[in-house]
């Protein structure tokens, strides 16, 4: 008799579990538009040929060992991480006030960032959107943080709620956290406008709300690594605090690498070095220190002009076939005379749509076409290709008409 026979069976995660369903369906049609993760044109897993090169300068450096990393991680990476984010120039940096920390990926990122915040941070609360990423707020509530919403998404108009977003900020206890996507938000590819950040950021300055910004995709909504980092530079501009979780799993495909960062902008240079402590105390019973090799890859690219050029250009390249996959579909089913407006289409931004697909329609998809997707008709634009489009566009519009 086991010591463990009352374990009753958890429900498989809404996210990986889509990939669990599709590896099981022995179709030759079916198609996986559920996890984030970039296919080409083929439908194949792509690493970016400046990886590769990265990778290959780290074997033939024989001087490289397998020691482990300090609890903070790869120093230079950090560095990197920091520069990449806030700029080559950013005050924040040069006043030593940044503490960035080699983290697994981006989910690890926000973990670390959030026991720390639940330890050394006098509000608990964090304000996540409406919807957001499944995964947020398992995580801040595990570290003990109490989570609340604001709202984001207008599924009328399938863009921002901006009132919605200000009232809620508006009327959250002063010193809240709240969590913003950096860019290329996720589920539903909207984003505010440049103009609507530059409110957001007085809003929350102004009521001392606690940023906390999740850059997932940066360099993958726009092409741009420097435009995407846009919202976040605002934030650091103004000289107030924030925290901040990078993840390379997307804008260098390092998905199963687990390399990312978490950083701390501070007021002055001394309480930085003080939260840096902090952390590494957070982090030593956690998992001890970080792996090596994601952050030595990173590192190589970052650090070296033409690595970092040659990334840049691939980068773009992810960014581009997405953009040609969302008018394709777009195309696709105007040209079935599919009932509803399919704008927002192309107008969303990063990996995803947004479709505004019910479950009882994905249901259908995947029932009857074999395609799999969340449940709340978000697709993986990634995950499409020149081919797969026509069957997705006669799936949409047998489970809207
Ligand atoms: N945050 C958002 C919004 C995401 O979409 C993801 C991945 O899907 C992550 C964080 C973390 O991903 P990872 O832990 O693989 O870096």
């Amino acid at each position: 008799n086991s010591a463990f026979s009352h374990v009753v069976r958890g429900p498989e995660d809404p996210i990986l579990g889509v990939t669990v369903a599709y590896n099981k369906d022995p179709s030759p049609v079916k198609l996986n538009l559920g996890v984030g993760a970039y296919r080409t044109e083929e439908g194949k897993p792509l690493v970016l040929n400046v990886v590769r090169k990265a990778e290959q300068l780290l074997v033939n450096d024989t001087s490289r060992v397998k020691e482990y990393l300090p609890i903070t991680g790869l120093a230079e990476f950090n560095k990197l991480s920091a520069k990449l984010m806030f700029g080559a120039n950013s005050p924040a940096i040069q006043e030593n006030r940044v503490t960035t920390v080699q983290c697994l990926s981006g989910t690890g990122s926000l973990r670390v960032g959030a026991e720390f915040l639940a330890k050394h941070y006098h509000q608990r609360t964090i304000y996540i959107p409406q919807p957001t990423w499944g995964n947020h707020p398992k995580i801040f509530t595990l570290a003990g943080l109490s989570v609340k919403t604001y709202r984001y998404y207008d599924p009328v108009t399938r863009g921002l709620n901006f009132q919605g977003l200000v009232e809620d900020l508006n009327s959250a206890p002063s010193g809240a956290i709240v969590l913003l996507h950096a860019c290329a938000h996720n589920p539903t590819g909207v984003d505010p406008t440049f103009q609507q950040w530059e409110q957001i950021r007085k809003l929350m300055r102004s009521k001392g709300l606690m940023p906390f910004f999740d850059s997932a995709y940066q360099g993958f909504a726009s092409g741009s690594l420097d435009a995407d980092a846009q919202p976040v530079r605002m934030f650091v501009a103004d000289g107030g605090e924030l925290l901040l979780a990078q993840s390379y799993a997307k804008n260098m495909g390092l998905y199963g690498e687990r390399i990312g960062a978490l950083s701390i902008v501070c007021k002055t240079a001394d309480v930085a070095g003080r939260v840096e402590s902090q952390l590494k105390l957070v982090i030593r019973p956690m998992y001890s220190n970080p792996p090596i090799h994601g952050a030595s890859i990173v590192a190589a690219i970052l650090k070296d002009r033409d690595l970092y050029n040659e990334w840049t250009i691939e980068l773009k390249a992810m960014a581009d076939r997405i953009i040609s996959m969302r008018q394709k579909l777009f195309e696709a089913l105007r040209a079935r005379g599919t009932p509803g407006d399919w704008s927002h289409i192309v107008k969303q931004i990063g990996m995803f749509t947004f479709t505004g697909l019910n479950s009882k329609q994905v249901a259908f998809m995947t029932k009857e076409y074999h395609i799999y997707m969340t449940s709340d008709g978000r697709i993986s634009m990634a995950g499409l290709s020149s081919k797969t489009v026509p069957h997705l566009a006669d799936a949409m519009h047998a489970a809207v008409k």
